[in-house]
Parts: C-alpha cells; structure tokens; sequence
C-alpha cells in the first residue's frame, strides 16, 4: 500500500508517467497513444443505441464485429481468424420451439384435471411429442439426499418433478433424471421466456427427454395433491418439433508475431467479450441494454492494447494475440469454441488475461479509484505481473477476499483455464449498480481512471509478453489443483 502511494507521488511530481522511475522509456513511449478520448471513442460506438445491446446472434453483435476487425485493421495488427480474415467462423445452430398446438393435459380417474396450451409454458426437445394417457410419476427433490426413482420406474413414463425451494443439488438431481429417459418430464419454475438456444453444429443433437417447464399455480396445486411415486394420474402431450436455423457466429481475432525467434513460438491471449445481452422484450422506458462496462469496456481495452503493442516498430518477444468473444452472457460460448479450435496451440499459449468491467468505478461495495483486481488473483503468477506494473504506474493491485474466487468461473477465462492455460479476468468494478440493466451507459464510464489502470495493464502484458519466463500456475494454491492437472495433461500430450 505505502509503496503504490509513493510511486502515485514520484509519478505526479515528474510529470506523466513513465517520464522517469520505475517505466522505462519504451514503455512510456508504448502509453502515448492509450488515452481517455481513444477509449471512449470505442465505448461509446460499442454501447450506442444504434447496435442494440449486441445480443447472440444480432445484427447489433455483427456491427460490434465489423467495428472491432475495422479497428485491427487501422492498428496494422494482422489477421487472425479463418481464409486471412479477422473473423474465427464458428457453426451454430439457432433453435426455436413453436408453441402453436402446444397441449399437455393431466387427468386423474376422480375427474380431476390441468391443461396447458403454453401460455405459461417453455418446452425443450429434440423431436416432436405425440403422447396419449401416458402413466405418471411424482418426484419430489427436497433436498440433496430426496431419493431418486429407479431408471426402470422412470423409463417411458410422464414424470412430474418438484423442486423444493433452495434445495441442494437440485440441478444435479434433475440432469440425472432426464438420463432416465422418461417420454417426457414436466415442472414448475418462474421461467423468463428465452425465444431461442444455440448449439455448435458439430454438437450431437440432445438425446435428452422433453422437457416442459410452466409457471402456472394450478400446476402446482394438481401436483401437490399426488402421491409421491407412482400416481393414477395419466398425461396427454402435443408438442410440435422445434425449428433449426444454421447461423455463423464470430470471434473477432487479431495477431501480433512475436520478434524472438524461440519465444514467438509462445503466444499470450489478450481477451474481452463483446456481446451482451440485448433488447429486453418488456419493461417502459429504456429497453436497451447497452452493456458499456460489460463489455464494451473490456473489448476497448483489447483495442486499446493492439493500437499501442500493434503500433510500435519493437514488437514483443512473445505472439500477441487480441480476441473479442461472441456470446459469453449466452454460456462462455465464444471461448470455448475458441478452446476447441485454437488457432495458435493451446500448450504454447502461455497466458490469457481477459478483461471485464474496466471502466466503471462506482463499485457497488464502494469507490474503486486507482486500482485493478483479477478472479483469481492469486492462483497464477499474473497477479504479480500486474502489482510489478501497477507499482511503476501508480496503480494499486488488490485481491477481492470472496469475489476473486467466486467470479473465475463467471467469465472467458474459464474455457482457457479448463484447458490448463493461466487464464484470469482482469477487472475494475466487481458488480455496479447497472449491471446487467439497461442503464449500463458509457456516459458513466469513469474515463480517465480507465485510461490509467489500461496504461498500467500495457506496461503488464509488455513485461509479460518479453520476461525470459512465461506465466504460471501456482501449484500451491489449493484452488488451482484441476487447472495445474489440465495444464500437465495439455504438456503431456505432445
Ligand atoms: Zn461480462
């Protein structure tokens, strides 16, 4: 703390940064172009109405795009993605489940009867159901030790599952039951309509049952008159088959050879998401959800880092390579396409820094001046990396007690760090009062604090991309156990 605060004063008296101490001229000169005006020029494009919340898939995402190659294309940063392009092309498909003649209707002997024709309902299956007075069975999940039917009890039947609130393993639970291949599996939960899924093309279709969620009380109250197991309840299904549209979703990729013969070899991913997560379909007022600081902010720092590592004539020892990821708010799916089709080998990408919520500094838990944090702040050496730079540039480093182990897995970083590369999420802001509303504008991007903690993330990944010795886990942390596996098996199998 005492040694940030005097390298902010050695810093302030000698005028801009790097003039003299602790940044070397290189560096200085490396910062020239990282400035308030740059990064808000990309944010407040990124987060403009005009592109509509950037959800996956959206014409708003591939204006993002377009945006982000454009901008590799201005730095000089070479072409990363498929046939000499900055785009990483990747299949998908884009499910929609019609509704229309949608009947599931539940009956016992005494007369008593439920039926849905989908108002409150959200179905997911592979294949149409047609399904006459199938036999019924209740499951009720309590809790993590609630007993589970027999896969013979289940097969081929309807199954009503209730889940108690809050119970454990629930999740879990209910993966198990749908692989006992009942015709079909009906419960109740508050759903928020999704109109669509997204599956890579080259994924198996879901063998999975059908699967019916409703939000509808009498549901419930029909249930809750059943008994437990085996019911004399039967159900009649019409479910119609869903509709698959062939999509191209994108990464944005740009690539910086590394100047050492040996070490170009190596390459470090510099990353951010830039989808987010569209246009709410109800609500007054502003609908738009802009997504300034996620992560319009973390695909400025990307921008940011290639004008100014792309821009100078002594290029870094180590391959650079600066990717924005398509629908992380959809399931970290833009990175874990990027896991599975690498285009540099994975056990030669010696580090991932992603970057999240890098501009805003009105930190839900209070004033987050001067300072970046990381998930997983401790589990790699890139922490140190970025306390070493923060102390040349007057940037303090800190590590969130509960939120940097919570929020690894929360990001892009995690497909890396499953696939054994030390992968963090650099940060400014944990969660703000905007997050994930409408009202994440750009217009309350605290610039000239993002200026500095990205000059500071430069100096970093400079460091980073020319040390003799590349990143690491740090195999004592007792958190990072699964990772150092992942990382010896990526070093094995060569
Ligand atoms: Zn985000």
């Amino acid at each position: 703390m005492i040694a940030h605060r005097l390298c902010l004063l050695t810093a302030i008296l000698l005028g801009p940064v790097g003039a003299a101490g602790p940044v070397s001229p290189a560096e200085s000169e490396l910062l020239a172009s990282i400035s308030a005006n740059t990064l808000g020029g990309h944010l407040s494009f990124l987060a403009s109405d005009l592109l509509e919340g950037r959800d996956t898939p959206s014409r708003g995402l591939d204006l993002a795009a377009e945006y982000i190659a454009t901008q590799f294309r201005r730095f000089g940063v070479e072409p990363g993605g498929d046939n000499g392009t900055y785009f990483q092309n990747a299949p998908y498909l884009k499910i929609t489940q019609p509704m229309e003649g949608f009947r599931v209707r539940l009956q016992t002997p005494d007369g008593k009867s439920w039926e849905s024709t989908g108002a409150k309902a959200m179905a997911v299956t592979s294949e149409a159901v047609n399904a006459r007075e199938l036999e019924v069975l209740k499951v009720t999940i309590k809790d993590q030790d609630s007993p589970l039917p027999s896969a013979e009890q289940v097969h081929g039947k309807a199954v009503l599952l209730y889940v108690a609130q809050g119970a454990s393993g629930a999740a879990a639970r209910n993966r198990a039951l749908m692989t006992m291949k009942p015709a079909v599996l009906v419960t109740y939960a508050v759903v928020s309509p999704t109109p669509f899924r997204l599956r890579p093309a080259s994924a198996p279709a879901t063998s999975a049952a059908p699967y019916i969620v409703t939000s509808d009380g009498d549901f419930s109250r029909f249930v809750d008159a059943l008994p437990e197991g085996e019911t004399p309840a039967k159900l009649t299904a019409t479910v119609a088959a869903p509709v698959q549209e062939s999509i191209l979703l994108r990464n944005v990729i740009g690539k910086l050879p590394g100047s050492d013969p040996e070490l170009r070899n190596e390459a470090i991913l510099l990353t951010a998401h830039y989808d987010h997560v569209g246009v709410s379909t109800r609500g007054d007022g502003d609908r738009i959800h802009n997504g300034a600081n996620d992560d319009a902010s973390g695909v400025s720092t990307v921008l940011a880092l290639a004008e100014a590592i792309g821009g100078r004539k002594q290029r870094p020892k180590r391959t650079l390579l600066f990717m924005t990821y398509f629908g992380e708010e959809k399931g970290l799916l833009g990175s874990r396409y990027y896991a599975a089709h690498p285009i540099h080998p994975l056990r030669q990408t010696v580090a991932n820094l992603n970057f999240e919520h890098m501009g805003r500094t009105d930190d839900s838990e209070g004033k987050r001046e001067g300072q970046i944090t990381a998930t997983g702040f401790d589990y790699t050496t890139l922490g140190d990396a970025l306390t070493a730079a923060g102390a040349a540039t007057g940037v303090g480093t800190w590590s969130h007690p509960r939120n940097s182990d919570d929020f690894f897995a929360r990001s892009d970083n995690q497909a890396l760090a499953d696939a054994g590369v030390p992968a963090i999420t650099v940060s400014v802001a944990w969660i703000f009062p905007d997050y994930h509303r409408p009202g994440d504008h750009w217009e309350k991007i605290d610039l000239a604090n993002m200026e500095k903690v990205v000059r500071t993330v430069a100096v970093g990944v400079s460091r980073i991309a020319n040390s003799d010795t590349a990143p690491q886990w740090v195999e004592s942390h007792p958190k990072v156990k699964r990772y150092v596996e992942a990382f010896r098996k990526l070093h094995v199998a060569d």
